[in-house]
C-alpha cells in the first residue's frame, strides 16, 4: 500500500479503511511515514472531514499506538471529567472531590498549562511537597482506597497525538473536529476509565467560537466514546470570560479551597458548572438516578465538608503539606512583592471579556509558559471583580493583580484593558450552559 495512494483517496473525499489509517498513523510514528505526507494527509482531512466510522477507528489506532492504563481490576465504574480547555477553570479541584466524597471513582490524568490555559497539575504543584508524578501502581492504589487521584500522564501514553498535534500546530489543522476529536478522545481512552464527562468550551477563549461548532464535536466526541464501549457524555459551557474569578495556580486553588468551603454561592458561574459536570459524573456511575438528585448529593458533600477533606487526603497522598488545605491557610501560598489594582478606562457596563487576553495577562506575569520549558511562579496570577453584564466605574478596581516580577506588568495591564468592551446599555447575560449532549 502505497502512503500516497491513502493521502489522495481522503484528499477525494472516499472513506479510508482501518489499514489504511493504520499504514499511516503507525508508520508516522516509527518515523517510517514522512512530516510532509502526514501533513498533507491533515489537511486533506481538514477539508473533506471523515466520516464518524473513521474518526472512531483513527482514535482506536492513535489510542492503542503506545502503552494504555488497566484499571479494570479497581471497584465500581471509575469516572474521568475533561475540559477542552479554558481560563479560570479550576472545575477539576472542586468537582472531583465532591464525587469522591459521594462515593464516586475519580481516576484522572491531567495536563500542564501552555499558552493561556492553566493546567490542574501546575496548579496542584503550587502546593508546597506535592508531586503529580505518580507511577501508575501508586495512582491505582490512591485511587482504590480513596476514590481520588489527579496526576499526570504516566509512561507512553498516545505518542501518536504527541507528534500529530505538534505537526498540526504548525501545519494550520488544529481546527478541524475529527482531528480534534481523536486527539482528546484517544488520550482519555488510553487513561482507562470507564465513564467520561466531557465539557466542551465555546467562545473567544474557546477553540470553538459558535454552539453549532461546540455541538458537533460534543457529539462526534459523545459517538466515538460509546463505539469503544464507554459511557460519554458531554456538556456544552460558555467560556466568553473566564469562569472562575481567580487565574493563576495558588490562586485557583484558593478559589477551589473557598469553593469546596462554601464561600462561593451556589448560584455562581464556576458552582453550577461544578454541580452539573459533578452530577453527569454520578449519574454515568449510577450513583445518582437523576440531575438533581446528583446536585443534592454534592451540595450534601460540600455542606459536610467531606468534599474539602478528600481534596485534603489527595494532597497528603501526593506528599504535600495537607495543612494549606483551609480557608485561612491556603492565603500563605498566594503571598507576592506586591497588588497591583486594574482600573477600567471609562464608566459603563461591562458588555464583553477576552478570556485569551486575561489568560495571556496572567502568564505574562509568571503564572503560564508560553514553551513548554519555561518554569511558572506559582503565587502570581490575577482576580477578577467583575463579570460580563456588571456595572464598571473608573473608581473602582475591575482586577487585582498578585505580582512578584514587573518585567511584563504593563504589557499584562493594556492586555486587560484590550480585554473590555464597556458601553452604556446593559447586556443581555448570555447562557453559561448551551447543551447537554448524549448519544
Ligand atoms: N486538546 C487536545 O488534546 N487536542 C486537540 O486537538 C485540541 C485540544
Ligand atoms: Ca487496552
Amino acid at each position: 500500500m502505497r502512503i500516497v495512494d491513502i493521502i489522495e483517496k481522503k484528499r477525494d473525499g472516499a472513506e479510508l479503511t482501518r489499514e489504511e489509517i493504520e499504514e499511516l498513523i503507525l508508520g508516522y510514528v516509527k518515523e517510517q511515514v514522512p512530516d510532509y505526507q502526514v501533513a498533507a494527509f491533515l489537511m486533506a482531512v481538514y477539508f473533506r472531514g471523515m466520516t464518524d466510522r473513521e474518526t472512531a477507528t483513527l482514535t482506536d489506532v492513535m489510542m492503542h499506538s503506545g502503552d494504555t492504563v488497566d484499571l479494570s481490576c479497581l471497584r465500581g465504574v471509575k469516572v474521568d471529567k475533561h475540559s477542552t480547555g479554558g481560563v479560570g477553570d479550576t472545575t477539576t479541584l472542586i468537582v472531583a472531590p465532591l464525587v469522591a466524597a459521594c462515593g464516586g471513582m475519580v481516576a484522572k490524568m491531567s495536563g500542564r498549562g501552555l499558552g493561556h490555559t492553566g493546567g490542574t497539575l501546575d496548579k496542584l504543584e503550587s502546593i508546597p511537597g506535592v508531586s503529580v508524578e505518580q507511577p501508575l501502581e501508586r495512582f491505582m492504589d490512591i485511587v482504590q482506597r480513596i476514590g481520588l487521584a489527579v496526576i499526570g500522564q504516566t509512561g507512553n501514553l498516545v505518542p501518536a497525538d504527541k507528534k500529530l498535534y505538534a505537526l498540526r500546530d504548525v501545519t494550520g489543522t488544529i481546527g478541524s473536529t475529527p482531528l480534534i476529536a481523536s486527539s482528546i478522545m484517544s488520550k482519555k481512552l488510553a487513561a482507562g476509565s470507564d465513564a467520561i464527562v466531557l465539557d466542551v468550551k465555546m467562545g473567544t477563549g474557546a477553540f470553538m467560537h459558535t454552539v453549532e461548532d461546540a455541538k458537533q464535536l460534543a457529539s462526534q466526541m459523545v459517538r466515538i466514546g460509546a463505539h469503544l464501549g464507554r459511557r460519554c457524555e458531554a456538556i456544552i459551557t460558555d467560556m466568553n470570560q473566564p469562569l472562575g474569578l481567580a487565574v493563576g495556580n495558588a490562586l485557583e486553588v484558593q478559589e477551589a479551597v473557598n469553593a469546596l468551603s462554601g464561600l462561593v454561592p451556589e448560584d455562581d458561574p464556576l458552582m453550577q458548572v461544578c454541580l452539573l459536570l459533578g452530577s453527569h459524573m454520578l449519574m454515568l456511575s449510577d450513583i445518582a438516578a437523576s440531575e438533581e438528585e446528583g446536585k443534592q448529593m454534592l451540595l450534601h458533600a460540600l455542606r459536610t465538608g467531606d468534599g474539602l477533606e478528600k481534596l485534603r487526603q489527595m494532597v497528603k497522598e501526593f506528599g504535600g503539606d495537607p495543612a494549606y488545605i483551609h480557608v485561612e491557610r491556603i492565603k500563605d501560598l498566594c503571598k507576592v512583592r506586591r497588588l497591583v489594582e486594574v482600573y477600567p478606562l471609562q464608566d459603563g457596563y461591562l458588555t464583553g471579556l477576552v478570556a485569551e487576553k486575561i489568560g495571556i495577562a496572567s502568564q505574562l506575569l509568571g503564572a503560564g509558559r508560553a514553551k513548554k520549558e519555561d518554569v511558572i511562579d506559582p503565587a502570581v496570577g490575577l482576580i477578577m471583580h467583575k463579570r460580563v453584564g456588571d456595572p464598571v466605574y473608573v473608581a473602582e478596581s475591575f482586577c487585582t493583580l498578585y505580582v512578584n516580577d514587573d518585567s511584563h506588568l504593563s504589557e499584562a495591564i493594556a492586555l486587560l484593558h484590550e480585554s473590555m468592551t464597556i458601553s452604556d446599555e446593559k447586556p443581555a447575560r448570555s447562557p453559561l450552559v448551551y447543551a447537554v449532549v448524549k448519544e
